[in-house]
Order: structure tokens, then sequence, then C-alpha cells
């Protein structure tokens, strides 16, 4: 499969060892006019040390990283010299960014950093391809079913590349705020402002966290489909409950919030009541939907509200159509 690359402008450096002055060595994230030192000081034994240059890429990122090498530079991007020994762990890592142009090449599937991968800024790579995996678990669960629908397998590219492209993004615009040098100054201030702001602070964690991925949705649905539903509090059978409780492995939930045609949305799901439960329920926050149909990995797949957004009783067999498909007997 080919991949979209982007070659590496910087090298970094980790190693867990034994720092000779660990109350004396630069603490915790520390820019400098080189680069940045990442130092997490342990005065009763190993310490995880890292830097970053911004000079330029490692001559060859498969030569071995020596203690030597580890000391010459976390020193060199200190500006002083940072005695250490013991070395437990050494490797280099950088900004070398990759994302395959498809995710599926017929039987072949591929999922987290054999899909994508990035600077670690932010701390976003295990997240984001555990979500690779949790998108195409169930989808794999129903087609071994016999579920013929080919979007069960076609939909995975289209909804999990565009988050990997954003987090290959964002990582470089990190980046760009850690350039060393005060031509980054005004932008690194103008950007400390724009924090405080919540709507901008909410808007970078959901980014961050990837809460609001929004998978894509024909322009005739809701415009709730395609979200991830939080995890509300909701009564089921008058006991409290939440909406993280209700899904069982390898099924969908149609959640039915009130919905006046709960009847007939039961005999629209006839055809797959094998694989969706139905859960009559009550939320004591008003929801802006009545009835949902909720993926095994939390994503809506199908809502109608009061407007009737998901045109019904109708709607939903459409969706299912398209998801599942029907089994032939
Ligand atoms: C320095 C650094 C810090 C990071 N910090 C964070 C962080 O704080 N938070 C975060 O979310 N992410 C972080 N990441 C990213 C994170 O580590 C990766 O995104 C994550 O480990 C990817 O998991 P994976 O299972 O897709 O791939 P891998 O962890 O690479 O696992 C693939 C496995 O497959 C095995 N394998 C390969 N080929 C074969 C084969 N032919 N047969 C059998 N087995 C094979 C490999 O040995 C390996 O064990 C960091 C990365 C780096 C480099």
């Amino acid at each position: 499969m080919t991949s979209e690359e982007h070659p590496p402008r910087t090298a970094a450096v980790l190693g867990l060892v034994e720092l000779d002055d660990p109350f004396g060595a630069p603490a915790g994230w520390t820019p400098t006019p080189r680069g940045w030192t990442v130092i997490g000081p342990n005065p009763y034994g190993p310490s995880r040390v890292a830097a970053f240059d911004f000079s330029g890429p490692h001559a060859d990122r498969r030569t071995p990283l020596t203690l030597e090498e580890l000391r010459a530079t976390v020193s060199r991007i200190a500006g002083r010299d940072i005695p250490m020994r013991d070395a437990r762990f050494l490797d280099r890592f950088s900004d070398y960014a990759r994302l395959t142009h498809t995710y599926r090449s017929g039987r072949v599937l591929l999922a987290g950093d054999a899909a994508h991968v990035h600077f670690p800024v932010g701390g976003q790579g295990l997240n984001l391809g555990i979500q690779d995996a949790v998108n195409l678990a169930w989808k794999l669960a129903l087609r071994l079913r016999g579920w013929p629908s080919p979007w069960l397998l076609d939909s995975y590219t289209a909804e999990r590349r565009p988050p990997a492209a954003r987090t290959i993004a964002n990582t470089q615009a990190q980046l760009a705020l850690m350039t060393p040098g005060d031509t980054h100054d005004p932008l690194r201030e103008l950007f400390t402002r724009l924090l405080r702001l919540p709507d901008v602070s909410r808007h970078l964690g959901d980014m961050i966290s990837d809460q609001d991925v929004r998978l894509p949705r024909s322009p005739t649905q809701s415009p709730l489909t395609g979200l991830f539903l939080p995890n509300l509090p909701l009564t089921v059978e008058r006991r409290p409950t939440s909406v993280a409780r209700l899904p069982r492995p390898g099924r969908l939930v149609l959640l039915v919030l009130g919905h006046e045609a709960e009847d007939a949305l039961r005999k629209a799901l006839a055809p797959w009541d094998e694989v969706v439960d139905v859960v009559p329920a009550t939320s004591e926050a008003p929801l802006p939907l009545c009835a949902a149909l909720l993926r095994p990995d939390g994503y809506l797949a199908w809502v109608d509200d009061e407007s009737g957004a998901g045109a019904g009783p109708a709607g939903l067999e459409a969706s299912l159509d398209t998801y599942l498909g029907r089994r032939v007997p």
C-alpha cells in the first residue's frame, strides 16, 4: 500500500539513564536556542532523558544510539554538560510522518502505526491506533458473521484516514510552535493568549482526544449522525444507567427516547433483530433526538428527531440496509 510521506526535519534522542546530578538537571520541558530538553529527574533510580534537536534530521536513523551520543546531544541542546551513566534504554526518533493512502487492500487491513506515524508530541499515537481497531473490530466481526454489506469494510479508510491526517497536521503545528529562536516568540505569545479562551482550549482538547471526530454522513441525514454519543446518564427499566453500559459485544443499540413510532421502528429492524438491541430509555437532560442507532464503537449511525431528520422507520431501515445489508436466509 502506498503512503503520503513527510521527511524529517528534527532529530530526537531518548534514554533511560542514571543522572550524576538529578537535582541540577533542567527538569520538565525546557526550550533552549537550539531545541528542547525533556527530562524527568529521578534521584532514586533511572531518569527519562530526551532532547529535540532542530538543526536537522539524524544522519542515519538506523544507527543505534549510544550513551555518549545521548549525553553529547542533551548537553549541547541544554548549553551545559549533563553527566549521565548506566543506560537501560536508548533510542532515536524524529518528526518523519507517514500516512497510508488506503487502510484496506482486499483482505489486508492496516491499523495503528502501520497506517500512520508522526512525531509523538501530544501523546496521540496510541489513542489513534486504538480507535482504528475499535472502528474496525465490530465491522469485521459482523462481516465474518455473514452480513453482506460492502460498507462494513469499505467505510474503514473513509472513517479513519481523516482523523490520522488531522493528527499528523496538528503534530506539525505543535512542532512549528516549538521552533527555537525569537522569530517564533510572537507566534507563541499569540497562541498563549488564544489558549486562555475557553472555546479555543475546548476545541484543541477535543482535537487532541479525537472526541470531536465526525464520521462521513449524507447531507439528508440528521446533523448528529456520525458524532460520538457522550456517556450520558439514562434511565432504563426504572434503573439508572448510562450510554456506555448499553452496548453488548458485536451488537448495535436502537436507543428509543420516546419516539412516537416505537412499534414501527421495532418492526422496521426485524431483518436485523439478531444484531440490534432495542433499548427504550429516558433522559433527565433534554436531548435533541428521539431515537438513535448506536454503533458498537459509540458513534451514531442513524438519528431521528422531532423534525423527522431520520425519516422514521423507513430511514432506520435504509440505514441498516446500507450498514449491514440483508442476509439471505
Ligand atoms: C518516543 C515516543 C513516545 C511516544 N509517546 C506516546 C504517548 O505518550 N502517547 C501515545 O499515545 N503514543 C505515544 N507514542 C506513539 C505510540 O508509541 C505508538 O503510536 C504505538 O505504540 C503504536 O502501536 P501499534 O500497536 O500500532 O504499533 P507498535 O507499538 O509498533 O506494535 C507493533 C508490534 O508488531 C510487532 N511486529 C512487527 N512486525 C512483525 C511481524 N512481521 N510479525 C510479528 N510481529 C511483528 C512489533 O515488534 C511490535 O511489537 C510514542 C512514540 C514514541 C516513539
